[in-house]
């Protein structure tokens, strides 16, 4: 058997689950993990006593509240997982995470991924969010999002006046919606998205991430 993340052999113990268990991950690469504990309390990011970081006080400040509970931190390891979990199409890696995500399902709440364009749903085959929010509690597809070029075909002046790309689809039927995404960057993504739905009238937003980078925040006007 081969291990899902570093594809190294690995020999495993028999038993009847074993046949029906497709996401092999190894010991090495099961605890390699770095799960996020204290820090930001709005986002993980780590932090001297667990104070706000300046990436959220930055965001506050725009008025834009939201508090994003993430996971794990977006190390190298977390970089490896996140790699071969979206960009090398193994869903099924998601499933190790199934006992995490399934511990933050709250009653009452609607899970909502953060969409992909359509044309990157094409090439990608799958919502690496969609999968992560399934896994979570009940999920809605209430956002789409429309297809904006990438960062770097874009120019300084038009970066910063980039328009929200979030609509409404459908109302989700409850005024609780938790967001869900793989990977907290700048922020800016799970922001639009959260101010989309506030706009549309959702009471209570906030949100689930997967991984937290560590780099500096750098933000945009949303
Ligand atoms: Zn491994
Ligand atoms: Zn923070």
């Amino acid at each position: 058997m081969n291990c899902l993340v570093c594809r190294k052999p690995f020999a495993i113990p028999w038993s009847p689950a074993t046949l029906l268990k497709r996401d092999w991950v190894c010991p090495d690469c099961e605890g390699r993990l770095t799960p996020i504990i204290s820090g930001c309390p709005r986002c993980g990011h780590p932090t001297e006593d667990g104070a706000t970081c300046d990436d959220c006080i930055r965001w506050l400040a725009l008025g834009l509240d939201l508090t994003v509970r993430s996971l794990y931190l977006y190390d190298e390891a977390g970089v490896n997982w996140l790699h071969r979990y979206k960009f090398g199409g193994d869903v099924v890696l998601a499933n190790q995470m199934r006992p995490v995500l399934r511990q933050l399902r709250e009653p009452d709440v609607v899970y909502v991924p953060i969409p992909l364009s359509e044309e990157r749903l094409r090439t990608r085959r799958f919502n690496q969010a969609e999968v992560l929010a399934r896994l979570i509690g009940p999920m809605e597809r209430t956002l789409v999002k429309a297809e904006v070029s990438s960062q770097r075909e874009l120019g300084k002046e038009e970066r910063r006046h980039r328009a929200n790309p979030f609509t409404v689809q459908r109302l989700p039927r409850c005024g609780k919606i938790v967001l869900v995404d793989d990977v907290y960057t700048t922020g800016t993504t799970l922001h639009q998205a959260a101010l989309t739905l506030r706009r549309a009238g959702v009471e209570q937003v906030s949100a689930v991430c997967l991984f937290r980078t560590l780099n500096k925040l750098k933000m945009r006007p949303i």
